[in-house]
């Protein structure tokens, strides 16, 4: 998702109108409502990715929603307010690729520039379910390192997140 701030016009307490300005020097404009003065900060949303290592593979789901509907992923999703983040990643799990799974470890965290969106990535391992399709899926698949669909995949995060999976695992693409 990108950055845009142009999606606003109306302030959320008063329903005034919002313009952009320069509140301190070495900021970005915020948008500031012309009637109460409300400042409208834009923060990034939460998401999270799990890699689940399975058989002699890794898991990647085949997205059946836009954006990148039909391009694959590591399971994930948005953060919900007040959830945490280690929830997201057990639940999203489930609903899209019907696996029960725990987390083993932080992987590392991913943002881009001009990008809202921020990732967490967990590294996880498998205690229930059998593998297929749910939720927002095409189909799913297990991938050895050398098969990974990488001129396929949807987003940096799942690109980034699988290349210093690998890296750590020291299993070779
Ligand atoms: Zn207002």
């Amino acid at each position: 998702m990108t950055y845009r701030e142009e999606l606003y016009k109306f302030c959320p307490q008063c329903g005034g109108r919002l313009v952009k300005k320069l509140l301190k020097a070495q900021e970005p404009r915020r948008l500031v409502c012309t009637d109460c003065g409300f400042v409208f900060y834009l923060d990034p949303k939460l998401a999270t990715i799990a890699v689940i290592p399975l058989e002699d593979g890794i898991v990647l789901l085949r997205r059946a929603i836009e954006p990148g509907y039909g391009l694959w992923v590591l399971p994930g999703g948005f953060v919900d307010v007040g959830e945490p983040v280690e929830v997201t990643a057990v639940r999203e799990v489930a609903e899209e690729v019907l696996l029960q799974v725990r987390i083993t470890q932080l992987l590392n965290i991913y943002s881009y520039t001009g990008r809202t969106t921020v990732v967490v990535a967990f590294v996880t391992e498998v205690l229930g379910g059998t593998l297929g399709p749910g939720d927002e899926t095409l189909e799913v698949g297990i991938f050895r390192p050398q098969e990974i669909p990488w001129d396929q995949l949807a987003f940096s995060s799942s690109r980034d997140a699988l290349t210093d999976y690998l890296k750590m695992t020291n299993l070779q693409v």
